[in-house]
């Protein structure tokens, strides 16, 4: 097991490089040992199956995916961490930094040119303020990606693992299970991090399907409705389809009507399977 993730170990390094934690790119440290080696057990990475990091911040969930992973690709946006990481890394041949942003990368590219075009897994401790932008383009771009295991706050892993039809779903929840089948692995209280962040954490998991679980007749149309309905949620489903300008009210409760559903349903209370056949439903009928 690494020293990366104790403490005074974590203080040391920064200290010794001078180098002031960015609240902007979420730089909240694991200082609890026994974390990432959990993560990188879990997380599915072994000789067959390299994994790509984010933020692998001073290295320490870096260096346990190492241990396992036939290979380690990681990006990291704060250039200032490179010469740290050279030290903290030194010593394995398997781990690759790339410098760059994470959500303006050309993933497929990264795949092709860092991990061989073929089938990999995610694993990260990921910067919160961009958690929901980071898991949608991962699921959104064709990729071989097998599966995610990630570090978020709390309330997201919990609003992910809603599936649609329960009150805590929302857009990404749904976007989520129609590509992977989401879990809960561990929490990870507050005082695991450097800085403490304001809320407790939780280990999350996507297992990425073959398939998708409802039958879509045009996946972009389908994700757009997805986010008109989720976008008021204090509207009825209709109300908020509406409101993003491509079908009428009245098109949306004839589809309802159509699928037994009553006209006032809110989109939290709509399954996958639902939702799926209101967007095949709309794009059948006339446009207003
Ligand atoms: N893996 C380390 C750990 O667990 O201690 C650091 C995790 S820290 C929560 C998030 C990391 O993501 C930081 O190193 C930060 O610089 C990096 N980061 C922030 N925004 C990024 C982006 N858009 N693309 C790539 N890395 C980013």
């Amino acid at each position: 097991m690494s020293r990366l993730s104790e403490p005074g170990a974590v203080r040391e390094i920064l200290a010794r490089h001078g180098l002031h934690l960015s609240k902007a790119l979420g730089q909240n440290f694991l200082i609890n040992p026994t974390v990432c080696p959990r993560m990188a057990a879990l997380c599915g990475a072994g000789p067959q199956l390299p994994v790509l990091e984010v933020g692998p911040g001073l290295g320490a969930l870096t260096w346990e995916l190492a241990q396992v992973a036939q290979k380690v690709v990681s990006v990291e946006l704060d250039r200032r961490l490179f010469p740290v990481l050279a030290e903290t890394l030194s010593g394995l041949s398997n781990v690759e930094l790339v410098e760059g942003d994470i959500l303006a990368l050309d993933l497929p590219a990264l795949v092709r040119e860092h991990l061989d075009g073929g089938p990999f897994c995610v694993c990260a401790n990921l910067p919160y303020y961009i958690t929901s932008p980071i898991l949608m383009k991962l699921l959104e771009t064709p990729l071989p990606l097998r599966s995610v295991t990630v570090l978020v706050q709390k309330e997201a892993a919990q609003r992910i693992c809603a599936p649609p039809g329960d009150r805590a779903c929302g857009a990404v929840s749904a976007s989520v299970w129609y590509h992977a089948q989401p879990s809960l692995l561990f929490p990870v209280g507050r005082g695991s991090f450097l800085p403490p962040p304001q809320v407790d954490s939780a280990v999350l998991r996507l297992e990425i399907r073959s398939a998708p679980p409802v039958s879509v007749a045009d996946e972009d149309a389908f994700f757009r409705l997805v986010r008109s309905a989720f976008a008021q949620r204090r509207k009825t489903a209709a109300n908020s389809i509406a409101a993003a300008g491509q079908y009428t009210k009245a098109q949306v409760e004839a589809v309802l009507a159509q699928l037994g559903l009553p006209a006032a349903v809110r989109a939290e209370r709509l399954t996958l399977e639902q939702l799926a056949a209101l967007s095949n439903g709309l794009a059948a009928g006339p446009r207003p």
